[in-house]
């Protein structure tokens, strides 16, 4: 595959941090606090995957691991679309090798309408860019999406999955992502290691985890 949604919002960050992730990864150091945040988050999602009822979930892993079996999930995908399932969770797409899982899908009369869930009090500028990469690639894979919303997490903690629409911003990212996922995709070929001064990039919006690495040379 190409780039997926965190491929692209890292090499928007910083396209060192896209080279290293692809040819260097072992450099990558995850804080404590951080890494307690992602596996947060994902159980958040897991839970809101019920928050509209019944639904099926996409997901695939390769035997033996946590790593998802992306062929296996677009061939699931297909599958779900065809026989019209009402919720469908961890929906993959692929266009031109790019790829996207979106959280959740929910039949409309016309399509589906895209949620995009963030284990967050409030919704943020990254959050929308998110929702807008899965859209680029979704419609580019002719399927029709209505509304878009982030789903983040609400006071009522029986029920703590909040919907905020934010369809207009989020579409309004389509030719943002057109416009650098082509180059994105070509600088993280590249033979040779990218270099970048450090700077602002290193801690926003989110830290390095390629931090020590790049500062101690
Ligand atoms: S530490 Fe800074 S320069 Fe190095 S990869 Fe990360 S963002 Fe880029």
């Amino acid at each position: 595959m190409a780039l997926t949604k965190t491929n692209f919002m890292r090499g928007m960050q910083c396209p060192k941090m896209l080279w290293l992730d692809r040819h260097k990864p072992s450099l990558m150091i995850i804080p404590p606090e951080i890494q307690a945040r992602l596996d947060a988050g994902n159980e958040f999602g897991d839970r809101a995957m019920g928050m509209f009822g019944p639904y099926e979930e996409m997901t695939v892993y390769r035997p033996g691991t946590t790593i998802p079996d992306k062929k296996a999930m677009l061939a699931n995908t297909e599958d779900a679309l065809s026989r019209g399932v009402e919720v469908i969770c961890e929906a993959a797409f692929c266009n031109y090798n790019n790829y996207c899982a979106a959280d959740i899908l929910r039949k409309t009369e016309t399509g589906y309408d895209l949620y995009e869930v963030k284990d967050a009090r409030e919704v943020s500028p990254q959050h929308i860019k998110d929702a807008g990469f899965q859209y680029y690639i979704i419609s580019r894979c002719k399927l029709k999406i209505g509304k878009i919303f982030i789903v983040i997490h609400g006071q009522d903690q029986d029920n703590p999955f909040v919907p905020v629409e934010v369809t207009r911003q989020a579409k309004g990212y389509y030719r943002w992502i057109n416009d650098h996922i082509w180059d994105l995709n070509r600088r993280q070929k590249e033979p040779e290691e990218i270099e970048v001064e450090p700077g602002d990039q290193c801690l926003h919006p989110y830290q390095c985890w390629y931090y020590e690495y790049c500062h101690e040379k």
